[in-house]
């Protein structure tokens, strides 16, 4: 179903939440997927009620987060308002990013990707406390990728210190690995919301290790 709206001044709008009440949250992040449904990014509500305002929405899913409410219409005389979901689909698709895409690396993500969870202690700390540890170490030639990253906390990755996991005699506790472009549009989110998530993890690979370490948020 095509929604398309008519608005005069958007930006000067009333912002209300989905049930009707005015709001002031509003860092809810927006998921903005292709037309076939595949992840493409967060958005903020402006930006959504602009692809709302340039017809750009081909569809959308989740609960309805705003109501933006824009000027008279000269015509009709009613007010127009458009309505914000949690998902939106845009017009267009982007195959390119099914295959071979490899996301840019950052703490933050892997942290996630890890569930702030130290892979050699086990134990679950908030990000301050933890670190960027390269399974084979730089040093003996080892790569800054997804594939010889994990999460440890300080302790541990002091303890390892240049040695890979056979030499400091640490097991690793699960492989590490290389996040498709719908897990990292989740590693991405702020606050990831019910329905977004389940949508993310229907995308993610059958195999992901995702599934298990977030499915119990979906
Ligand atoms: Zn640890």
């Amino acid at each position: 179903m095509l929604q398309s709206y008519k608005c005069d001044k958007v930006c000067s709008g009333l912002v209300v939440s989905g049930s009707g009440e005015p709001v002031n949250n509003f860092n809810l992040q927006i998921l903005r997927t292709d037309v076939s449904g595949m992840p493409m990014e967060w958005v903020n509500y402006q930006d959504a009620v602009r692809l709302y305002h340039i017809e750009q929405v081909a569809y959308t899913c989740g609960e309805r987060l705003y109501v933006v409410r824009g000027g008279i219409n000269a015509r009709s005389g009613l007010r127009s308002q458009i309505e914000v979901h949690s998902i939106i689909a845009t017009q267009g698709s982007n195959r390119s990013l099914h295959d071979s895409y490899i996301p840019p690396l950052n703490n933050r993500a892997l942290f996630k990707r890890d569930a702030n969870m130290c892979m050699y202690c086990g134990q679950q700390f908030t990000r301050r406390d933890l670190s960027r540890d390269h399974v084979r170490p730089l040093s003996q030639g080892g790569y800054d990728d997804w594939n010889n990253v994990v999460t440890a906390c300080k302790r541990c990755n002091n303890h390892k210190a240049g040695q890979t996991p056979e030499q400091a005699n640490m097991q690793l506790l699960a492989i590490p690995f290389t996040p498709t472009h719908a897990e990292y549009i989740f590693l991405q989110g702020h606050r990831v919301l019910a329905d977004q998530m389940k949508f993310l993890l229907a995308h993610f690979p059958r195999t992901s290790p995702l599934h298990k370490r977030f499915n119990k948020l979906a």
